[in-house]
């Protein structure tokens, strides 16, 4: 972890601080500032001593990250930060006000190598990895700037959470700590493109996170039509993690599948999606994709969708149709982090 200090936990921040020749109470006053007071410089934490502070900042920089944009949804309220991360990559977040609370959509890595065809985020391919304290930020930035308490949090930004899997425990751990934003791990969803082994070792980790998996066809063959991740496992090990992580967690499994218009939305499509969610009592999120201008896929007719939608209420499945928001600022699925990356070249 090098120096960067809002990665660490209050435990090794105690080991550090000591190090340093400070008292160990010293680390839950830095912890409390940087984690549950958000502040952005040491100049702020007027109760440590200034030499203190000063050594700090000579030899700790604090991650922050730079506004570069933000747009607000003229339709929903819903708002999207563009940030720029120390090294000059960028990445997007997503601001969602609810009924029931504030939620963030974060990003994992700075771009993404999953190569999902319908994803606008991948088709520049990947960066690299965030560390814990840049998630972390994405949280705090947005909070900072709202003025408003975030009480939820997805992990479905651009990136793939599981492909940066020490980050992403990291980071999850100090989100839902007692000491920074104490976010509950049940207001937490990771979403995956499905990485068995991760969802495996996710399973034992003692969380209480939702864990979502991008599905999106029923069938091998199809799903490898979209997803080149499905080269690398059969939906048949697909499934068995998810049981597994069923199992040993007791939290339900949320699949995504988005409706591609005459690609994987017919009434057959929703009777396999049916027999793959029953025996997980898996929740069914069905979100319409959003074109992409470098692919020509559709979105499934308003019929079909319904279609879809009755086909898998029939077999008692638990489905929602996921409530688009900020589409007019590209704020939605896959969109993010493109078009400005098109318009600097
Ligand atoms: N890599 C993770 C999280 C990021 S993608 C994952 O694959 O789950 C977040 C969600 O948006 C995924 O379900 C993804 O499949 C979906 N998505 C990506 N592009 C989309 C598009 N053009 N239309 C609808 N959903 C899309």
């Amino acid at each position: 972890m090098g120096c960067d200090i809002k990665s660490m936990t209050l435990e090794e921040l105690r080991k550090e601080v000591e190090g340093l020749g400070e008292k160990g109470f010293r680390a839950a006053q830095l912890y409390g500032w940087m984690h549950d007071k958000l502040a952005e410089d040491y100049d702020r934490m007027t109760n440590l001593p200034s030499a203190l502070r000063q050594r700090l900042g000579e030899e700790y920089p604090l991650t922050r990250l730079e506004l570069m944009n933000m747009q607000e949804s003229a339709l929903d309220k819903t708002r999207k930060f563009l940030f720029s991360l120390g090294d000059g990559n960028l990445v997007e977040s997503v601001w969602m006000k609810y009924k029931h609370g504030n939620s963030v959509c974060i990003s994992s890595q700075a771009g993404c190598r999953m190569g999902c065809r319908f994803c606008a985020s991948t088709l520049d391919g990947w960066a690299r990895d965030l560390l814990p304290s840049e998630m972390l930020e994405q949280v705090y930035a947005v909070t900072r700037i709202t003025g408003e308490r975030i009480s939820n949090v997805v992990v479905m930004g651009t990136g793939e959470p599981l492909d940066n899997y020490d980050n992403l425990l990291r980071f999850l751990r100090l989100l839902t700590a007692k000491g920074g934003l104490n976010i509950s791990q049940r207001n937490i969803t990771v979403s995956t493109c499905g990485l068995v082994p991760k969802m495996r070792r996710l399973a034992e980790e003692g969380m209480q996170i939702t864990l979502a998996l991008s599905l999106h066809a029923a069938t091998d063959v199809k799903r490898r039509s979209l997803m080149p991740i499905a080269e690398k496992w059969s939906l048949d090990e697909l499934m068995e993690a998810c049981a597994y992580y069923f199992e040993k967690t007791g939290r339900r499994i949320t699949f995504e599948y988005a409706l591609v218009g005459g690609i994987n939305d017919s009434p057959a499509d929703a009777g396999r999606l049916a027999a793959l969610a029953k025996p997980l009592a898996a929740h069914v999120n069905l979100i319409p994709v959003n074109p992409i201008r470098e692919r020509d896929y559709r979105e499934s007719g308003r019929f079909a969708t319904e279609a879809f939608k009755k086909e898998l209420e029939k077999n008692k499945i638990n489905v929602t149709i996921r409530r688009e928001m900020g589409r007019d600022i590209d704020g939605a699925c896959g969109q993010l982090r493109r078009r400005h990356l098109s318009e600097e070249r």
